[in-house]
């Protein structure tokens, strides 16, 4: 699929649920979350119907993801409907970590290829902080596990928050060393978090400040990540720069809410209703077709043109 710059588009994340069992500072209100009715939100067998005629049309890189996917009822028999779609090439899972250490095995037998943790500081005072609540302790033990049952290569995403976690950017890197690759994110201004997220931004070339890296060629060109190593590690460390170095010219990918609204762009408030058309036996594929060539050319954050909606609603 290609979208009206001559992008192509082969990479889908599907948010299965916008609860989660954390309160992240940065993506989620502490209090005020309600529950949406059952009928608003997209079925098991809608997101694999979806999933399907999505990779019918050429993608063939899924990523599921939520709030927290590891909360979804069904997500095992999902995962393995997935899998077994003909044409998918790379299955994936972004997770908070907290139930990763008994779901990992179970996911992995159900065909999923690899993991994304998310984990934001290795100390866990700090962890219940950022968290609200969270216990470092469950997602250190869902990282071993991912490396223990092959959901590799185990991936560990570092949103950097200016004075919480940038003393820790040496930390992060030694886990390259036990053969995890640490992915530096920059903190964007998304929904209700929008001000905090802009008050504790700090650019990614910090990492480069603080420890010593050696850049890496990748062959992975549709990743927006740039690549580098420490001395004596198994792992690489990514560096995701959406904000001082943006990578829409290169964006290869579409969202599903977990509402079922397809979203051409992160940072758009545009967003198509595919479970409406689903729902009424509408031409699915031809509204996708026609969403994907309204694909905004690039995200207009220095416009100071932000997300509403809150990031676990989205997926990240
Ligand atoms: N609950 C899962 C998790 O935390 O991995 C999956 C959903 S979460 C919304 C997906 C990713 O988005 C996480 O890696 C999270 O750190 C990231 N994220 C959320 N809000 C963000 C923000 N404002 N800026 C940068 N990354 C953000
Ligand atoms: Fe939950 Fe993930 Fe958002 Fe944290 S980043 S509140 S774990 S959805």
């Amino acid at each position: 699929m290609k979208d009206s710059l001559g992008r192509s588009i082969n990479y889908l994340r599907i948010s299965v649920t916008d609860l989660c069992n954390l309160r992240c500072q940065y993506c989620m209100p502490q209090s005020g979350i309600t529950k949406k009715k059952h009928e608003e939100m997209l079925t098991i067998e809608e997101m694999l119907e979806l999933a399907g005629i999505f990779v019918s049309m050429g993608i063939n890189k899924i990523r599921l993801t939520g709030g927290e996917p590891l909360l979804k009822k069904g997500i095992l028999a999902l995962t393995e409907s997935i899998a077994l779609l003909n044409g998918l090439k790379d299955f994936s899972l972004t997770t908070n970590g907290v139930l990763l250490k008994d779901n990992a095995e179970a996911l992995k037998k159900a065909g999923l290829h690899r993991v994304n943790i998310s984990l934001d500081t290795l100390n866990p005072e700090k962890y219940k902080y950022i968290t609200r609540g969270g216990d470092l302790a469950n997602v250190l033990e869902g990282m071993k596990q991912a490396m223990r049952v092959g959901l590799e290569p185990v991936k560990i995403n570092v949103v950097l928050i200016g004075g919480f976690n940038d003393n820790e950017i040496a930390d992060f890197a030694e886990l390259t060393k036990e053969g995890f690759e640490v992915r530096f994110i920059e903190l964007m201004p998304v929904g209700e978090a929008t001000q905090w997220s802009l008050n504790q931004f700090i650019p990614n070339t910090t990492v480069l400040e603080r420890i010593d890296l050696k850049s890496v060629k990748s062959n992975d060109y549709s990743s927006p990540a740039r690549y580098y190593e420490i001395a004596g590690a198994k792992g690489r460390i990514g560096l995701i720069n959406p904000m001082t170095c943006k990578f829409c010219q290169s964006c290869n990918r579409i969202r599903i809410t977990s509402d079922g609204k397809l979203k051409t762009c992160l940072h758009s408030n545009h967003e198509v209703d595919l479970k409406k058309a689903l729902r009424e036996n509408g031409d699915v594929k031809g509204l996708i077709q026609k969403t994907i060539l309204q694909k905004p050319e690039a995200h207009l954050l220095e416009n100071k043109e932000y997300l509403e909606k809150n990031m676990n609603q989205i997926g990240g």
